[in-house]
């Protein structure tokens, strides 16, 4: 019914997959597809990566995994996080590889295994410098030592995750290898020995062939959006997501009219105003018009004037003749004009990540498949 849409070209997604497979062989490719797949569907960009031959999938939240597994996707599952201590039975139940990073969170893991009579995968995350969540290289050799005693738990991994990966000249992430590769040294002394070390996400992998150890991590590359202006670009990897809408309404306004709340934004000429039932409880900044964002209308770049409102935004198209049901292209390509997530992130002063996760669920998708 909406005259907006998120496409979805899943061959876009399917080519980045194999790009990114063939960068970093012969180490696996995990698909990360947290957060509904990063606003792209995570079900069906579950099901096109594993086409594609993406060996294992990864989530931030139990709840994502549950997801995934009752579509019926049986590969690999790895938890990002360490469930909160309640939800390990979920957690279990799920058949997940699951994040571990404190004593107890082992312990109430290897209990609600025991429950279940499973034995269930663990990889331990070490923090090596990000300083966000993992186990301190101090402890990591205990906490290995728990694990790996425990029956009911299998130690498959360990890893780690990189804090400035994106500049690719910044020396800290080395650092970071090389805490990795001290605290995996340690664990093989003790004999000790997780068959799959992980520390790369997108940056890494594409950036720091040091870091692509056993497994990859990727998640926005998968999308074909490089993770740093500076990193990626170089791969070909192709942008699968494109935000469309068709003009709503068509006005004549005069020089010194303003328009859309505050009436912030003057016209300096007469001109032809085309609005656009797309807004920001869409995901489309309040701020992108005031900060010079534009679309694409009838192959042209177009400015979008005054504040973005909740459900609608305007566009000056100056004396050009629009109508109604015309095709706006918010993100995507038409004609010799494209318009990246990239640039909505440097508009916003953000991060192209933030831009296609903010596309909300009221914006219906729409899957190109991979054969066309
Ligand atoms: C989100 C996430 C990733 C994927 O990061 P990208 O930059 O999107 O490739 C990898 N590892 C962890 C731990 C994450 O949280």
């Amino acid at each position: 019914m909406r005259a907006a849409r998120a496409e979805v070209d899943l061959g876009a997604v399917a080519h980045n997959v194999g790009v990114l497979r063939e960068l970093v062989a012969p180490a696996l490719v995990c698909a990360v597809v947290k957060a509904d797949g990063y606003g792209h569907g995570s079900i069906a960009v579950s099901e096109a990566v594993l086409d594609a031959g993406a060996d294992w999938l990864a989530v931030a939240l139990v709840e994502e995994a549950a997801v995934l597994r009752k579509a019926g996707i049986t590969k690999p599952i790895l938890l990002l996080s360490q469930p909160r201590l309640a939800d390990m039975a979920a957690a279990v139940r799920f058949d997940l590889r699951i994040c571990i990073t404190s004593m107890v969170g082992a312990e109430l893991l290897a209990a609600a295994a025991r429950d279940q009579g499973k034995i269930v995968l663990v990889h331990m995350k070490v923090d090596t410098g990000m300083n966000r969540i993992g186990v301190s290289p101090a402890d990591a050799l205990a906490l290995a030592s728990d694990i790996w005693r425990r029956p009911e738990l299998h130690l498959e991994g360990v890893f780690t995750h990189c804090a400035v990966a994106d500049e690719p000249d910044n020396p800290f992430t080395a650092e970071q290898f090389d805490r990795f590769e001290e605290v995996l040294a340690d664990l093989a002394g003790a004999g000790i020995t997780p068959s799959i070390r992980h520390a790369a996400n997108s940056a890494t992998a594409v950036a720091h062939p040091r870091g692509r150890y056993d497994l990859v991590r990727v998640g926005i590359a998968l999308f074909g959006i490089p993770p740093a202006p500076s990193v990626g670009n170089e791969i070909g990897l192709r942008p699968a997501m494109s935000l469309r809408a068709e003009v709503s309404a068509v006005k004549r306004v005069t020089a010194g009219e303003g328009i859309s709340y505050g009436l912030r934004y003057r016209f300096e000429n007469d001109a032809n105003v085309a609005t656009v039932p797309i807004g920001y409880a869409d995901g489309v900044s309040r701020r992108l018009g005031l900060n010079g964002g534009e679309v694409i209308i009838g192959g042209k770049r177009r400015r979008i004037v005054g504040v973005v409102t909740m459900d609608q935004l305007m566009v000056d198209c100056g004396d050009d003749h629009v109508e109604v049901g015309d095709e706006v292209i918010l993100i995507g390509r038409q004609g010799n004009q494209e318009i990246t997530a990239e640039e909505w992130a440097e508009r916003l002063d953000t991060i192209a990540y933030e831009v296609v996760c903010g596309i909300g669920p009221r914006v219906p998708r729409f899957y190109l498949s991979a054969g066309g």
